[in-house]
């Protein structure tokens, strides 16, 4: 990769070279489908075992309530199709206004059937009111879909408050950990989370590969239809995407250091007056830092960003390079002003002292440099 300094991680993770040692076998020798009988076959089979176990401890549940599947995408997907599968008289779901492109996507196709969708409003640090969510579950409620930590801000929603407050209602609760999982603790043996989905490729195992836990107590409708994954999800399993999940899910166990992050986060500033921080920063991911820097477009600042080899994001990955401001930050109470002068920095257990050191010269520089070409008249925007 050279010099890039590569601060995007929400939006996907180099693969960390013991998940390629672990998943290189798979990919020769070790070819089996896992389905075969035979013992090529039994090997593959062996080594998802190994996997599913690996990944399970990590997420503090039994092996056997962890299906793979091919990504955060699919995994929440399944869950919406599973959970109100269960429930078919019901037509209400409740949501946020602020959850991932997956999920507002599904409700937007679920609404335009015969599904109400209530999405719920966050304050300006980002966090969600749990009175808000306790009002807004009905009897018809068929399912409450919530994220753990927001891919844009970082922010973490309480999670067991949240798995509290369901449980005493008939809704199942579906949670999106994607960005969550190997940044932040997670035992869900007895959280009362109904489905959580997780992605491998946020934690340094490759693209292609997600997961999906759902609770032992809870009834399963498969999204896709098969054989595999003990019928919950059809398909020829991907041996070497499991692989590396499940070594990358032993490699993240320890705690995740917030302590680049937060010299990041101070150094800029220190050094960049008419900065602040988009938010809760006293309940955010260990790795994020959401930035608005008065007078600045973040389009901008991506390309000559980029040009000095510093790779970081405008909000979501998925809305860089449209000229749409971030719906999160909109839904914090940010002005469309505000919201496209935003950066996201996200940074992974692999991202060096060296080139946060790097990163807090290259980025004052190209807020500098906006600023001289395009100059902000009020005087109060530096305050
Ligand atoms: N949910 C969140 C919060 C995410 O950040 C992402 C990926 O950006 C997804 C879901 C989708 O995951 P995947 O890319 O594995 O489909």
């Amino acid at each position: 990769m050279g010099s890039v300094i590569y601060l995007d991680n929400n939006a996907t993770t180099p693969v960390a070279p013991e998940v390629m040692d672990a998943m290189e076998p798979w990919l020769w020798g070790g070819f089996g489908n896992p389905s075969s009988g035979y013992s090529l076959g039994r090997a593959a089979a062996a080594a998802i075992d190994t996997a599913r176990g690996q990944v399970a401890a990590l997420a503090g549940c039994e092996s056997d309530e962890w299906i793979f599947t091919s990504g955060g995408t699919e995994s929440i997907n399944t869950a919406f199709h599973s959970a109100l599968a269960m429930y078919p008289s019901k037509r209400h779901i409740v949501t946020s206004a602020v959850e991932h492109s997956a999920t507002l996507r599904i409700c937007e196709h679920l609404e335009a059937q015969v599904f109400e969708v209530t999405r719920l409003p966050v304050d300006a640090l980002g966090q969600i009111d749990l009175d808000h969510l306790a009002a807004a579950i009905r009897p018809d409620t068929a399912l409450v879909s919530l994220l753990w930590a927001n891919n844009e801000t970082g922010v973490v929603w309480p999670l067991e408050k949240i798995a509290a407050l369901v449980q005493k209602t008939n809704a199942v609760l579906h949670i999106d950990a994607v960005q969550a999982f190997g940044k932040i603790p997670l035992r869900l043996e007895g959280l009362g989370v109904h489905f959580m989905s997780f992605s491998g490729h946020k934690l340094h195992a490759p693209k292609g590969i997600g997961g999906l836990y759902a609770n032992r107590r809870v009834s399963f409708t498969p999204l896709l239809r098969g054989t595999q994954e003990n019928a919950r999800r059809g398909g020829t399993q991907n041996v070497t995407g499991i692989v590396a999940f499940g070594k990358a899910a032993e490699l993240v166990a320890a705690p995740f250091d917030p302590t680049l992050r937060d010299h990041l986060e101070s150094t800029l500033l220190a050094k960049i007056p008419g900065t602040t921080v988009n938010g809760d920063r006293a309940h955010r991911l260990p790795n994020t830092a959401n930035l608005s820097f008065v007078g600045i477009d973040s389009g901008d600042a991506l390309i000559l960003l980029d040009e000095r080899g510093v790779c970081c994001s405008a909000g979501s990955s998925c809305a860089t390079g449209s000229a749409k401001p971030s719906h999160v930050l909109k839904a914090m109470g940010l002005t469309d002003t505000q919201a496209k002068s935003s950066l996201r920095l996200s940074l992974s257990r692999l991202t060096t002292a060296d080139e946060i050191a790097r990163a807090s010269e290259i980025l004052p520089a190209v807020i500098a440099k906006l600023r001289a070409a395009s100059p902000v008249d009020s005087p109060v925007y530096f305050s």
